[in-house]
Parts: C-alpha cells; structure tokens; sequence
C-alpha cells in the first residue's frame, strides 16, 4: 500500500479562501479582523514563524501587527502592553510568539492575555472549555490536525488514537481534541514503556515529539493515518519530521509531510480564531 498524502498546503488553501470571504463580508459590516503578534527577542525560528502568520493574515484580509521588542524587555513591561490591547476593541487576537526569555513568566503571559482574544488557545479557561467540550478558541496545531484528518474523510469515532507527545500545546490538546470526536486516545511519552507497542496497535497515529525519524514503519500498524508534526532540521539545513516519512508512505493509508502538512494549517487555523474572535465582537454588539 502507497499512503494518499495529506496536502496541508492545499487543505490550508482552500480555507484561507473561506476565510477571506467572510473577512470580505465581515469589512462591509465595517469591521476587520486583526491581529496583534507580539515578540521578545529575536529568534530566527520565531522570526520565520511570525512571517508566515503575517503572510497568511494578509493573504486573507486580516490586519497584522508585529510589537518587537529586544530581549530585555521587561516582564511588566509585557503585561502592560497584552492588558492595552486586551482593552482595544481595533485588535482581536493577541498572540505573544513562544518561548519566551527566561526572565519573563509563561505563565502569567499566557493569563493575562483576555480569553476573548486568547487566538492561541492557550489560556487555562479557553483549555478548560476544550476539555469540557464548551466552545472555544481551539489551540491552532491540534485543531488544524484534526481538520486534515476530517478532510481526507478519514473515521474518527471508534477509532485508536496514539499520540506521542504530551505536550500543552499539541499532544495533550490534540488527544482531547479527538477524544470529543469519539476516539478512544492513548498517550505516550518519554517515560512510556514499550512505546512500538502502542504504536504498532494505532489507527491514527499523531508524532509530536521533536526528534527526526523517530518512528520507523515498522512501528506503524498497516493502513494507519499518520500525522507528523515534528519539526526537525538537519544538519544539511532540511526540514523533516518526527516519521520515517519515506518507508512509513508504504504502510500508512495517509500521511503528512513535514514541510507542507500541519505547519500550514498550523498558521491557516490563527487566522481562523481571529476571524472568530471579530465575529463574536459584532455578535456582542449587535445584541448589546
Ligand atoms: P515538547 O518538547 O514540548 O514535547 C515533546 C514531547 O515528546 C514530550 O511530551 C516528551 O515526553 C515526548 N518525548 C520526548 N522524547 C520522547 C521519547 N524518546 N519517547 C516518547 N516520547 C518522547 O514539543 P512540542 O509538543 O512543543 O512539539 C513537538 C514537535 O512538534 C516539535 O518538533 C515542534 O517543533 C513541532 N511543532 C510543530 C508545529 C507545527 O505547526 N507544525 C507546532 C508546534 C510544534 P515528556 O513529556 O515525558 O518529556
């Protein structure tokens, strides 16, 4: 068997196109999405991340603005600038770029941000909606994930989800995600024993580990959905993921590539909340 590839490029294309239409229709009720990425320091991963959400904001119509700022910007001096435009109905989304600089708390970045403009989705409230299925501005890498797997028409419910990862930001929030479409989940982590076992029985299998060719096809049941979102560079500058990509397409029935499979639907699904978030402003409006 020859896995379909899951074009995330083209899956992310398609809804950037819906998207833009109802920014289109969003600005003649006089309103227009935006977008605040706010930086400390100058990373060049950040850097190149916070280019490709500029390009996708401006591809679909939404404004972006980029606040950087050196990396002894000060911890209150952060905080100051989220509750300004936690407090400016132009802007809603706020999004500080990760990680920070050690001098300044995650945490209390992430809670200050209002849950209202939270497009990340990393609040603890927004987190806490997502696990008790309440609506929510749903964490972009696991939410884009489960919109290719739905997109390729692949069966979820009833289905053995395996994530391995479990992160905050994708591998615990992605098998949340698909636990509430009614998969039956299974964690996996540094200290899993024995992890080719539970590999080798997933249906759906998610890699968010952050380590290149971590899992091999042979650790791969036949016929599986594979979803790879590690980012890993090589030491001759090439991007691959988590998968033994080559060897695992001949025993998987889809898999994404890495690049040009959850990264883009990753930065498609930002756009997606802020577009959200603007609508619940005219929503909120309109009803007061
Ligand atoms: P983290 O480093 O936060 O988490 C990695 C997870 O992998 C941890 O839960 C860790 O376990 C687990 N892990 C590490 N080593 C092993 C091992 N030997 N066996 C089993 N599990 C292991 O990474 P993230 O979740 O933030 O990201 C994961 C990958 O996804 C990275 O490559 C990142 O770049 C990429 N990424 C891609 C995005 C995209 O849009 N394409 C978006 C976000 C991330 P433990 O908890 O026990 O330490």
């Amino acid at each position: 068997m020859t896995a379909t590839i899951i074009d995330g490029k083209q899956i992310a294309k398609q809804k950037r196109e819906a998207l833009a239409k109802e920014v289109e229709q969003l600005k003649l009720e006089g309103l227009t999405p935006k977008l605040v990425v706010i930086l400390v320091g100058d990373s060049p991963a950040s850097l190149s991340y916070i280019k490709g959400k500029r390009k996708a904001a401006e591809e679909i119509g939404i404004g972006f603005k980029l606040e950087h700022f050196s990396g002894d910007y000060s911890e209150k001096e952060l905080l100051q600038l989220i509750n300004s435009y936690n407090n400016n109905s132009e802007f809603h989304g706020i999004l500080v770029q990760l990680p920070l600089p050690k001098h300044i708390s995650e945490k209390a970045v992430i809670e200050e941000i209002s849950p209202l403009k939270d497009v990340d989705g990393f609040h603890p409230l927004n987190v806490g909606k997502m696990m008790i299925g309440q609506e929510s501005f749903l964490p972009c890498t696991p939410a884009g994930i489960v919109e290719m797997i739905k997109s390729v028409g692949a069966e979820i419910k009833g289905k053995h989800v395996v994530v391995v990862g479990r992160s905050n930001i994708v591998g615990k929030p992605v098998g949340q995600l698909l636990l509430n479409e009614d998969a039956t989940v299974t964690y996996c982590h540094s200290k899993t024993a024995n992890l080719s076992e539970f590999t080798k029985v997933a249906d759906i299998l998610i890699a968010a580990v952050g380590r290149a060719d971590f899992i091999k096809a042979d650790d791969i049941k036949n016929g599986a959905v594979v979803i790879d979102v590690g980012v890993n560079r090589l030491d001759n500058g090439k991007l691959c993921g988590d998968v033994e990509f080559e060897k695992a397409k001949e025993v998987a029935s889809f898999i994404t590539p890495v690049p040009g499979g959850v990264g883009p639907m990753t930065i498609t699904m930002l756009a997606h909340n802020t577009v959200q978030s603007a609508k619940n402003q005219l929503k909120n409006l309109q009803g007061s």
